[in-house]
């Protein structure tokens, strides 16, 4: 009887342990807080995946034209007076970022992923105005994925549930993770998603949707834990994935 407590409480401790060894690291945009790179870069990319981070983030949207382009912002910036999705790729792409680069495309980006095949991407598809053109946006990403041979380590992510679903569906051997902090794990699972990927915020305001996602079988991911305290609480918590700006400093933590 003894001996069975004790490899019970080994087991235990063995899973505790292994838990915060394993929370990986995805650079917010790419690591593009250092020197000569910027947000949705090539180079934050590239930076990202230098310095040893297990995924890189980046965000998408589709042109007027059809055309998809790898950018945060609903605009371009100062100067623009329409949206991008409203916008022709050639326009788009001749925007040059703060490190001298031009907005890049999905496929470009995606041809720079090919370089680095340890890491993950984690491609986020920004709420477009209708859900047709999402779901047009969504077949898109998927083909482009496919065809590149990166649908093994690309996961998928949106603030839009529609976006979410049609991921799912198109691409039902991919992770799916939503972004819009208002699903309970339950009703993820019920989506066939991944888990949730929230704001840190919302796993104070529920704190039991970690324990609760674990259980049912899902992943977590946390976004954009910048400050050291709150990466130690989550790391400690046993989130799988921490989404940061400072992915060097996070590094650090999780291999502690
Ligand atoms: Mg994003």
């Amino acid at each position: 009887m003894k001996k069975h407590i004790f490899i019970f409480w080994l087991l235990v401790l063995m899973g505790t342990t292994s838990l915060s060894a394993q929370t990986k690291v995805v650079a917010h945009r790419g690591y593009w807080d250092t020197e000569g790179s910027a947000q949705n870069s090539l180079t934050a990319l590239r930076k990202a995946a230098e310095v040893g981070c297990w995924g890189s983030e980046f965000d998408v949207w589709m042109t007027a034209d059809g055309e998809m382009v790898v950018f945060h912002d609903t605009t371009l910036g100062e100067g623009y007076d329409r949206p991008i999705v409203e916008m022709t790729a050639a326009e788009v792409c001749a925007h040059t970022l703060s490190n001298g680069e031009r907005v890049p495309t999905l496929a470009e980006y995606l041809g720079e992923g090919l370089k680095y095949p340890d890491l993950h991407l984690v491609l986020e598809l920004k709420p477009h105005p209708t859900q047709a053109q999402e779901a047009e946006a969504v077949a898109k990403c998927v083909q482009m994925v496919e065809q590149m041979g990166l649908a093994e380590r690309t996961d998928y992510i949106s603030f839009s549930l529609a976006a979410c679903r049609e991921f799912h569906r198109l691409a039902p051997y991919a992770k799916v993770f939503y972004l819009n902090n208002n699903l309970s794990p339950k009703e993820l699972k019920a989506e066939g998603f991944a888990g949730p990927d929230y704001h840190f915020a919302i796993y104070e305001l529920h704190p039991r949707w970690l324990s609760q996602s674990r259980r049912l079988g899902l992943e977590t991911n946390v976004w954009t834990v910048n400050a050291e305290s709150v990466m130690r609480k989550f790391i400690r918590k046993g989130v799988d994935y921490l989404t940061t700006n400072r992915p060097e400093e996070a590094l650090r933590l999780t291999q502690k």
